[in-house]
């Protein structure tokens, strides 16, 4: 982040632009908006400047600027839209004290003014540190588009309820009583009843709020995916918005992560599948704790929580413990992984099963019905497979494999840094040794990228007897 945005306080603030043209214009129509004093300094204001100037919105200095105007302001403005014009005027604005915006010049501005959506008091600004202003137009379109007009209205008067709002303990009681003021109540009842019904509604919401029953703990054991955000399903990203507690695995991309609450607390216990730094038992203590203080839990795994996500044993726990609980299915490796090939895991006349395999488990290596594996037109979606492969190799090729048997590893499956590796029976342990791969990675037993299907010879499934 070249640029860090903060809302500076601006009531009472001298604020100085000089400029009187199209550019002076377009700014002050913003600045306007805020509770500055605003000083402009030119020679030749638009008609516009005039009567802002006339209508008290503004002060007018009708001559260039000249040392000593900027002294006390916070902010200036340099909008001549004349590089020389604009190097003078904010030489001095600097040495005044001013922080200074350059219109157009990037490089000499110590501020930058964002995209704004105003629904004041909620401001949303949108930067993109000068990169892509299409990016920020779009976007603004798209979030004024999706904030009611009347957002303003409510948080005022949302706003004068604060101080009765914290007769709620502090924390997820607060929260959802605000949530219900603004996503529910509060707009219904400011478009049938105007201010007034909105701040009855709101006298209302509380006492049922304050009356209202504990929520009991809950734990949702969620499906993160395999990586990319929108790849959640619409359930998943409920949930992780509302949770109060957010108990991860090492695999959850930090994308996932950012769309958690703010307040919520993130616990990273650290576990890769059947990794070392494995503790059920810390884990299951860890979400009975909270659940007992009434929080709203996601347990959030990687892929599917069904497939190699030691699901059972933490339902166990929790029954046990008397905790409620939910699933929320995910997008497994595996279907991430034959999306990013072209492939798909099942094919009439080709594979009719899909075989879900970990390459590992917590003994070692998994043994595995090789025989079955290593019939022709076997397919399987190796788990955990990168450190067993030599290992499977060996087994698989031992019981009649073909060694031409496509495999196909895909590492990071639906993430950003995505690789592929193309390989078959034969050479797949050096390979893998040669492709250094050090994110999750899945195998893909039987399966070759789809542009490479015309260079492997195919067996159909009909073709091997028992
Ligand atoms: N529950 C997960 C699997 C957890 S076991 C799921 O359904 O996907 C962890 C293993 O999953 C990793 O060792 C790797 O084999 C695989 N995996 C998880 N995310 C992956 C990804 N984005 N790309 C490739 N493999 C992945």
């Amino acid at each position: 982040m070249k640029h860090f945005p903060i809302f500076l306080a601006m009531e009472g603030q001298k604020l100085v632009l000089s400029g009187g043209g199209d550019a002076a214009l377009a700014k002050l129509r913003l600045l306007l908006k805020t509770e500055a004093r605003i000083e402009v300094f030119t020679a030749d204001p638009a008609p516009e400047i005039v009567t802002w100037a006339g209508e008290d919105r503004l002060n007018l200095t009708a001559r260039a600027l000249q040392p000593g105007d900027v002294a006390g302001a916070v902010l200036f403005y340099a909008a001549d839209e004349d590089a020389r014009e604009d190097a003078r005027t904010s030489a001095i604005a600097r040495a005044e004290g001013a922080l200074v915006n350059i219109v157009d010049n990037l490089a000499d501005s110590q501020f930058i003014t964002p995209a704004i959506v105003d629904r004041d008091p909620v401001t949303v600004a949108i930067g993109t540190e000068g990169a892509a202003p299409v990016l920020a137009r779009a976007i603004k379109r798209d979030l004024e588009e999706r904030l009611p007009v009347t957002l303003g209205a409510l948080t005022r008067i949302g706003k004068r309820f604060r101080r009765a709002a914290e007769g709620l303990p502090f924390g997820r009681k607060r929260r959802d009583f605000w949530a219900d003021y603004y996503f529910t109540t509060g707009p219904r009842a400011l478009a049938e009843d105007g201010p007034q019904g909105a701040e009855e509604a709101l006298n209302t919401l509380l006492d049922t709020h304050l009356n209202a029953a504990p929520r009991a703990g809950h734990v949702a054991l969620v499906g993160a995916g395999p990586g990319d955000p929108e790849l959640l399903t619409l359930k998943a990203r409920r949930a992780l918005d509302e949770a109060d507690v957010i108990i991860h695995d090492r695999l959850i991309a930090p994308e996932i992560l950012e769309l958690a609450r703010r307040e919520a607390t993130l616990i990273d216990v650290g576990k890769e599948g059947f990794g070392p730094s494995t503790d059920q038992t810390r884990i299951a203590a860890l979400m009975i704790r909270h659940a007992r203080t009434g929080a709203q839990i996601v347990r959030l795994k990687s892929g599917d929580p069904a497939i190699y996500g030691r699901l059972d044993e933490e339902l166990t726990a929790l029954d046990a413990a008397g905790v409620g609980w939910s699933i929320i299915p995910g997008l497994t490796a595996a279907s991430a992984a034959a999306a990013s090939i072209g492939q798909s895991l099942t094919q009439r006349g080709r594979n009719s099963s899909l075989r879900i395999l970990t390459g590992h488990d917590t003994k070692g290596f998994a043994e595995q019905d090789w025989a079955a594996l290593a019939r022709p037109g076997t397919a399987a979606a190796i788990y955990m497979a990168k450190r067993g492969a030599r290992f499977l190799q060996g087994r698989l090729l031992m019981h009649g494999a073909s060694p031409q048997t496509p495999v196909t590893i895909v590492e990071n499956a639906s993430r950003a840094d995505q690789t592929v590796l193309q390989s078959c029976l034969a050479t797949l342990a050096a390979d893998l040794d040669r492709a250094e791969m050090s994110g999750p990675a899945i195998l893909l037993y039987g399966l070759a990228p789809r542009a490479a299907l015309a260079e492997i010879p195919q067996v159909p499934e009909a073709a091997h007897g028992p």
